[in-house]
């Protein structure tokens, strides 16, 4: 038995391990490295070891730094079977859909670049929305949460809740090979336990080997109940101003728990009845309409509320802008309306738009509510500068700047001792999924067991 290390080895994305055992090659996710023009180069990299040699894909969940590789898996020789929760498969179709499209329009656009400084060579994408759908296609048996699944001789997987986005799991394997048996967790992306919409994240009692994520490893979150609060005030006193709401939403999830509160807010009057709420994102409303299809996935709460023949998602006065032609409407509107827009980090997509029509109005109010990376738009407005560029206009910054930070879908340092507490003592705990500083902190504080701290393409006897 042997687990080697392809990605979010010392770093937050990419994350892809391989588990050889019992004649069979499995891979545990084949995410896209992000962040970056380096980064990119990563990605087109050779994988390190050979895609038409892996027999299983097991995929922790649909986030693209967990699985937006897998259509450049297939394009160079994968034929093996994917397997996930029936949720993830959905969401990852969508989210591996849209990461083509983006990498086709990256692609024609620096080789026009590149025409126009007389380079003829062409920039290829890594991979296509052909290569995509061709993908698709390998996705074979859905896995059922806390069901067990017999692979092959020697070789069963179990995935277990983990609470960081619709479908998410952990991934449980018990193995056999020659007389030797270990079972080993792969933890994926972990969700904080009291969030709202799913369920808490599951462990098994005892674990010979966890693999462990440890993006927040070196904090705590903010309480969530008062940042709900933070996020009704400022939608009362800016339409008490007279201005617009402009939320920048990641289309996954964090969507999807805001448009929650603001009906919990409607339905308790915190928020007024006129509020008029717009999901201005094709991605965040197809990710939606996913949502209202997966009741498996949900908690006793929100699970009910389907029962009752009711949708969590929504709420009076919603309205969702597919269409381009709706999304320019919006800037008509002056007052009184939420705007959700992507992408979440201000780096493209519709909600630049809705800034630049915004964010020089005393009146109007951005709001942050996830992660903004150093470089991007986001970053700089939450950083306090005065004056930013949007499609080539100085745009002054009077608009009400709040940064709500405790809505993070990734569990903090507690919720993380919490978990690997719960798996029993771990024989052996590998850190992946977080910056090497962090992990170290991690580490410190992890008891009786051996931490190992995988550089990219190090492997390890089981
Ligand atoms: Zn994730």
């Amino acid at each position: 038995m042997k687990l080697s290390f392809h990605g979010a080895d010392r770093e937050v994305t990419g994350s892809c391990h391989l588990l050889e055992c019992a004649g069979k090659r499995i891979l545990i996710d084949c995410g896209l490295y992000q962040g970056g023009r380096e980064l990119d180069e990563d990605n087109a990299e050779d994988f390190g070891f050979d895609p038409a040699s892996i027999d299983y894909l097991l995929l922790t969940h649909a986030h693209l730094d967990h699985c937006g590789r897998i259509p450049l898996l297939s394009k160079r020789g994968f034929k093996g079977e994917i397997i996930t929760t029936a949720a993830t498969r959905e969401l990852a179709r969508l989210v591996l859909l849209d990461s083509a499209h983006l990498q086709e329009e990256e692609a024609s656009y620096q080789s026009r670049k590149k025409a126009r400084h007389g380079q003829a060579k062409k920039i290829t994408p890594l991979y296509s929305v052909l290569d995509t759908l061709n993908c698709t296609e390998s996705f074979g048996r859905s896995a059922d949460y806390n069901q067990v699944m017999e692979l092959a001789p020697g070789l069963r997987a179990t995935f277990m809740d983990a609470g960081h986005i619709l479908g998410s799991a952990s991934i449980f394997l018990e193995l056999e090979e020659q007389g030797q048996r270990r079972t080993l967790l792969f933890s994926g992306d972990l969700g904080n336990a009291d969030r709202p919409l799913l369920r808490a994240p599951v462990t098994p009692t005892q674990t010979d080997i966890v693999v462990m994520e440890t993006t927040y490893g070196d904090r705590q979150h903010k309480p969530l109940g008062p940042s709900i609060e933070e996020l009704y005030q400022a939608i009362e006193d800016t339409f008490k101003r007279g201005g617009n709401i402009i939320i920048p939403t990641f289309a996954l999830e964090r969507a999807q728990e805001l448009l929650f509160y603001l009906r919990e807010g409607k339905e308790q009057g915190r928020l007024s009845a006129s509020t008029q709420v717009f999901l201005d994102s094709p991605m965040a409303i197809s990710a939606t309409e996913i949502f209202g299809r997966h009741h498996e996935c949900y908690d006793a709460e929100v699970a009910a509320l389907f029962r009752k023949g009711r949708d969590p998602f929504q709420l009076k006065g919603l309205h969702f802008t597919r269409e381009t032609s709706e999304s320019m409407a919006l800037n008509n509107i002056s007052s009184g309306a939420v705007i959700m827009a992507g992408s979440g980090m201000c780096t493209g997509g519709r909600v630049r738009h809705h800034l630049k029509h915004n964010l020089w109005r005393e009146d109007s109010s951005v709001v942050f509510v996830g992660f903004a990376a150093r470089g991007t738009l986001a970053r700089q407005i939450i950083d306090g500068v005065k004056r930013v560029r949007i499609y080539g206009e100085e745009i002054p910054v009077r608009a009400h700047i709040h940064t709500i930070n405790g809505f993070s879908a990734h569990a903090d340092q507690a919720e993380l001792l919490t978990w690997h507490r719960r798996i029993g003592t771990p024989k052996q705990t590998f850190l992946v999924h977080g910056e090497e500083d962090v992990m170290s902190l991690f580490a410190q504080q992890l008891e009786d067991t051996q931490v190992e701290m995988p550089m990219r393409a190090q492997s390890y006897d089981l």
